[in-house]
């Protein structure tokens, strides 16, 4: 701002009748952090306030843990410690979430991917704040996963949909807490008890779900120019939706073999009870797994594990 703008912003300043509302809230926080302001040298005051300043893009992923917190307690029935879902995304525990899910799950958390608000305020928030094609103001990642008609999230939607009901408990409803806080998400029984396989199970399908859906977008904004010409068709996108499902039960079954993976191979049982109730071989989606190992593609139409 030039000083002559300046000097008419402070003349219409001086001629305002009612003053500005001025928060204060700053300063309560301050005195909050313990600070006796008394006994406070001018500079470690501003020390104290650049701090804050530092501080302040974390409300952003206050946020964003607080939905997932909010989430969590309608499912679960309780409230983990926030620290709880950094941990669950470090450890990636169990062969749950893949690194790559994590590593999506963690910058969601912060809100720091690069969509929506993020843009807002740069020389190209107009081209790349808004979903254009949706007239959506700002392409939030809800937008992305929830709404957006260029990412094809219906269809994969519905695929994961289709895919949870042949286990015969209801689908939950979904919101973006659900998403970010997966890692911590329990399915229960009607006596309260919580189903692991089941559990598992959904913690798969909703990940693997929401990543396939940025992808297509990210796929679609970038390489296809967000043209609304180019979607992707429903054949590919459904076509790519059972290849990452059946990977992933491939890999839990790879993840059962002892002598390789000593210590940290996967429960057998839980691995049967994570994908048996979906009873794969009268869906499209291919197993090709002999009791508990990879056997090449051709094998398939038989369910994961033995006994069955
Ligand atoms: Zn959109």
């Amino acid at each position: 701002m030039g000083n002559e703008s300046a000097d008419r912003l402070a003349a219409s300043g001086a001629a305002k009748e009612t003053p500005d509302h001025i928060s204060l809230s700053k300063g309560d926080r301050l005195l909050a952090y313990g600070a006796r302001l008394s006994a406070l040298s001018q500079s470690e005051f501003y020390r104290g306030v650049r701090q804050l300043k530092v501080q302040e893009p974390r409300s952003r992923t206050q946020r964003m843990v607080e939905q997932a917190e909010l989430a969590i307690e309608a499912m679960n029935g309780y409230r983990p410690h926030p620290s709880k879902l950094w941990l669950n995304l470090k450890r990636r525990k169990h062969g749950t979430l893949t690194q790559k899910w994590c590593a999506f799950n963690w910058k969601a958390l912060n809100g720091a991917h690069k969509v929506g608000e993020f843009w807002k305020h740069t020389p190209v928030s107009d081209r790349y704040m808004p979903c254009t094609s949706c007239n959506a103001p700002i392409e939030s990642l809800e937008h992305i996963i929830f709404e957006c008609r260029m990412t094809n999230q219906e269809l994969v939607w519905k695929l994961a949909r289709d895919l949870w009901n042949r286990t015969s408990v209801t689908f939950p409803d979904l919101n973006l807490g659900i998403v970010l806080g997966i890692s911590e998400i329990d399915i229960k029984r009607e006596d309260g008890s919580t189903d692991r396989g089941l559990t598992r199970l959904f913690r798969i399908l909703i990940s693997e779900t929401v990543y396939l859906i940025w992808l297509l977008r990210c796929e679609w904004r970038i390489s296809r120019e967000a043209d609304p010409m180019r979607v992707h068709p429903a054949s590919e996108v459904t076509a790519r939706w059972n290849a990452r499902i059946g990977r992933r039960m491939r890999m839990d079954w790879n993840l059962t073999n002892q002598a390789i993976h000593k210590t940290r191979a996967l429960n057998k049982s839980l691995v049967q009870r994570t994908w048996n109730r979906l009873r794969l071989s009268e869906t499209g989606i291919t197993v090709n797994v002999s009791e508990g190992v990879l056997v090449g593609s051709g094998a398939a139409e038989r369910l994961p594990g033995r006994n069955r």
